[in-house]
């Protein structure tokens, strides 16, 4: 499938143009993929990273206090 650069419309692969306004500029469109899909696993891959990260850090901090008093 192809996408229109300027209407969005999604068309098919044999067209040289897009039906809708007739312009010829277009990006693939991987049937079944969401554009943002990717951003939103990069955010739960932080968040799985940063929050152990976050109490460990917490954790070293309580650790030194209790050294230092
Ligand atoms: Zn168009």
């Amino acid at each position: 499938m192809k996408r229109c650069e300027k209407c969005r419309t999604l068309y098919s692969e044999e067209a040289a143009a897009c039906p809708k306004c007739g312009v010829k500029e277009y990006e693939e469109a991987p049937a079944g993929e969401k554009p943002d899909k990717g951003s939103v696993a990069r955010d739960w891959i932080w968040l799985a990273v940063g929050i152990p990260l976050f109490i460990g850090l917490i954790y070293l901090l309580v650790y030194v206090i209790k050294l230092l008093g």
